[in-house]
């Protein structure tokens, strides 16, 4: 998100670099479009090929995002993954990646899926300390919260063994 140009006495809209490029008032490398998505190569990528895939319409955050434009944001990510795979750019192995709010990484706020091409030896890293272990009752304690709002917000979800 940055400003728009100048300041006048008049309110200003904050303008949305992503809505931009939409609206092909910003430039882009764009290598797939359609009614709903876009994608483009972000111009500071962890590897090469590194692509985004966004909605059109602008949503900050996830929570904001219809689940239909999810499930087209999703079947794009993964088809573009299946095309850098056959593009001839280093690839061995892909990342998805979406962060969803500043504490996740998220900078820009119009939200976005990274389809990251990944090889032996790139310079991507994700560094956590994967020692922690907790216990299986912590385990089952989270569960329990998660399946709580899960259920609040969602409806039941079904019994574990239940058939679709
Ligand atoms: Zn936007």
């Amino acid at each position: 998100m940055r400003m728009g140009p100048g300041r006048t006495g008049m309110q200003r809209m904050q303008a949305c670099v992503f809505c931009e490029i939409v609206a092909g008032e910003s430039p882009a490398s764009i290598f797939y479009e359609d009614e709903i998505a876009l994608g483009f190569m972000t111009i500071g990528p962890a590897t090469a090929g590194h692509a985004m895939i966004i909605p059109k319409k602008h949503a900050p955050y996830l929570a904001d995002l219809d689940e239909e434009t999810g499930r087209h944001l999703w079947t794009i990510s993964q088809r573009t993954a299946a095309a850098i795979r056959e593009s001839g750019v280093s690839c061995e192995g892909i990342n998805l990646f979406l962060a969803d709010g500043e504490a996740a990484f998220q900078e820009i706020f119009h939200l976005h899926i990274h389809v990251i091409p990944r090889y032996t030896g790139d310079p991507f890293k994700v560094v956590v300390d994967w020692d922690v272990r907790p216990s299986r009752e912590e385990l089952d304690q989270v569960a329990q919260q998660i399946s709580s709002a899960y259920n609040h917000m969602w409806g039941g979800s079904r019994e574990r063994g239940e058939r679709l």
